[in-house]
């Protein structure tokens, strides 16, 4: 990441909290000012003190400042600890915007960034950022509240003795300008070393940070792995167990390694600051020293140049955090600004979608051909296809042939760059997209339950209509043995939180997802597959009911078992991502060609049986 870009980073965090948070800036303000106060109250009131007794000042004064120096530190102390909670109250608020704002960029942004390597890349970093480092955002704010304490460090320290330089200068027509030359260049020095050394330290870390999320990604991979029971059947039946352990043991080991290497390189870092900073407070030590020798200040003033020498050295070194903001935490903040500012490319339809009672949408694909981002394939090549009204369709060819592409194009999941797809005569790319797909139900041959409980599931929502989802368990076929859980239709599914969850079969769980779709009553139901993991019974039933289930819906099948097209109207049959054939099972198991080819292939297979 070029400078520019860090800095557009940093200005991109500020914006986002000002929106969000109009308190954090002041709260770090406050939080750094009285944590940088703090210190320098006993360093300026002991002067005070010991000048006071060393110069036979009286006791009544004496007792004034003692008392306003623990009245002030205490003040200081409270603040300072009430404005940190604040503070980090505000930054877990941030914290917490930042991970909705993430999740809610990723549920909906394009589906075919869901399959990008680059963009799975970035999310994965800023996954590893937000579960280490607690996000990007708050990692921003403390390290600039470091920062800023350093900043105030040094401002303060220098108020404080600015009356003694004056001093120190004055008493120079004597001992010469020499010494304070000296001092200056010196903790200049030691203050760009210090810049420099944390500058290359951010590079070093950012390196081996960039290891780290790879090798602990894989190990959290191999550490849950055994654990997760949906593995278990696979690593016995398969005696697996020496796989994972060796997978494990390797990850364990590089991630170890790479916690030593991290481990290594911050004492290192740590150390060096350190011996910086002892660096400066010995310079500043020797020169007090020397000065109060020479008869500069008084002894009070010597002890004040002490005290906020320490201060000095140390705001010095928490200058040092910017060069952390700059780099670990720009990065940080690139990996989450890159996926929350990703442009919604299919966003940009405004056109609302007719609302209709009859459900008379129309569908056309003309002359589609698609190939996948990074492939040189066309999975699709010059496909026109037009989905009547009402009417149901199949969908049949091999495996590739281009099936699932078909669908996820009329759904939407990707777009189509050469030729069109229309809905009642209009491009579908000018329609909102919510309400293009809210035209649809699909049941993907991959679909996918969540651990929620069974009505959540069918309905997606939390709050629902509980006479129409029976009505559709009913349809679906599963309703039965919904009825026969304990908790019935508030039954958890799987085990992954719930000791009382439900595990249920393929094809129980197939029944709920075409549930699903029957719930969301959408003018077009696609299937695909919706009966590959059904019992030969339940196959039947969902054939038989097939029609009453999707009603006067168009509907799009698709399937490899051509016994099943049969009761479809159209029957589209699709050959490395060409349309070779169409027409009714009737008028294409009579006629030669792919459809036959593949008939007969499973007669064959089904008379065998
Ligand atoms: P079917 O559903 O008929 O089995 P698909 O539509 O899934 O076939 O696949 C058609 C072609 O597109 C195949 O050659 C497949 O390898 C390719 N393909 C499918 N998905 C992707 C993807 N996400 N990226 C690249 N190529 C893909």
């Amino acid at each position: 990441m070029t400078f520019k870009e860090k800095l557009r980073c940093v200005s991109f965090v500020i914006k986002m909290c000002r929106n969000r948070s109009k308190k954090i800036l002041l709260l770090m303000v406050l939080r750094s000012l009285f944590c940088a106060v703090l210190p320098l109250i006993p360093a300026y009131f002991s002067s005070v003190i010991i000048d006071g007794l060393t110069q036979g000042g009286n006791l009544k004064a004496l007792i004034k400042n003692i008392v306003l120096c623990a009245v002030l530190s205490g003040v200081f102390y409270f603040g300072s600890v009430v404005f940190k909670k604040l503070f980090l109250e505000e930054a877990n608020i941030l914290k917490d915007y930042e991970s909705k704002t993430f999740e809610e960029q990723i549920s909906s942004m394009d589906y075919e960034l869901l399959e990008d390597a680059d963009f799975q890349k970035n999310v994965k970093a800023y996954r590893v950022v937000y579960e280490n480092n607690g996000g990007a955002v708050y990692g921003f704010w403390f390290f600039t509240g470091n920062f800023l304490e350093g900043v105030f460090s040094l401002l303060l320290s220098l108020v404080l003795i600015y009356p003694l330089i004056g001093k120190i200068i004055s008493s120079a027509g004597k001992t010469g300008f020499l010494p304070i030359a000296v001092l200056c260049i010196f903790v200049l020095c030691i203050a760009l070393i210090l810049i420099l050394v944390g500058n290359r330290y951010t590079k070093i870390n950012n390196k081996v940070y960039r290891v780290f999320n790879e090798i602990f990604a894989s190990f959290k991979y191999w550490f849950y792995f055994p654990s997760d029971y949906r593995k278990g059947k696979e690593i016995r039946i398969y005696s697996a167990q020496k796989l994972v352990e060796s997978k494990h043991e390797e990850y364990m080991k590089k991630w170890e390694g790479i916690n030593k290497k991290n481990t290594d390189i911050k004492i290192k870092y740590d150390s060096f600051i350190g011996v910086l900073q002892v660096l400066i407070l010995g310079a500043f030590y020797l020169f007090t020293g020397l000065q109060a020798k020479w008869g500069a200040f008084s002894v009070g003033s010597f002890a004040l140049f002490i005290g906020v020498s320490a201060r000095l050295a140390e705001g010095i070194a928490l200058i040092t955090a910017i060069t952390f903001v700059l780099g670990v935490v720009s990065d940080n903040i690139g990996y989450y600004k890159r996926v929350v500012e990703t442009p919604r490319r299919k966003f940009k339809g405004t056109l609302p979608v007719e609302k209709r009672d009859d459900n008379r949408f129309e569908i056309e694909f003309k002359n589609v051909s698609f190939k996948y981002p990074g492939s040189d394939e066309y999975a699709l090549k010059n496909l026109s296809v037009k989905l009547n009204i009402g009417k149901h369709f199949a969908v049949v060819g091999r495996n590739g042939s281009g099936k699932t592409t078909f669908i996820k194009l009329l759904y939407r999941l990707y777009d189509v760059d050469e030729g069109e797809i229309t809905l009642n005569g209009i491009n579908i790319k000018k329609y909102d997209l919510k309400e293009y797909m809210s035209l649809f139900s699909v049941v993907f041959q991959d679909f996918k339950l969540f651990s929620v409980p069974l009505s959540q599931n069918v309905t997606t929502s939390l709050e629902y209509d509980e006479e129409k989802l029976f009505r559709c368990l009913d349809k679906a076929g599963i309703l039965g043995r919904v009825e026969e859980m304990p908790l019935k239709e508030n039954s958890v599914l799987y085990k992954n939180f719930d000791d009382r969850g439900i595990e249920i079969s393929g094809g129980e769980a197939q029944k709920l997802a075409l549930a699903r779709a029957l719930y969301k009553d959408a003018p077009f139901v696609i299937l695909d597959e919706p009966t590959a993991a059904l019992d030969p019974v339940s196959e039947f039933e969902i054939y038989k009911r097939f029609n009453s289930l999707v009603e006067d819906k168009t509907a799009v099948y698709i399937s490899h078992r051509l016994s099943s097209c049969r009761f479809c109207n159209e029957i589209y049959v699709f050959d490395g991502g060409r349309l070779v054939q169409k027409g009714s099972h009737e008028e294409l198991v009579n006629m030669p060609g792919k459809y036959r080819e593949l008939w007969t292939a499973q007669s064959v297979y089904y008379n065998a049986e």
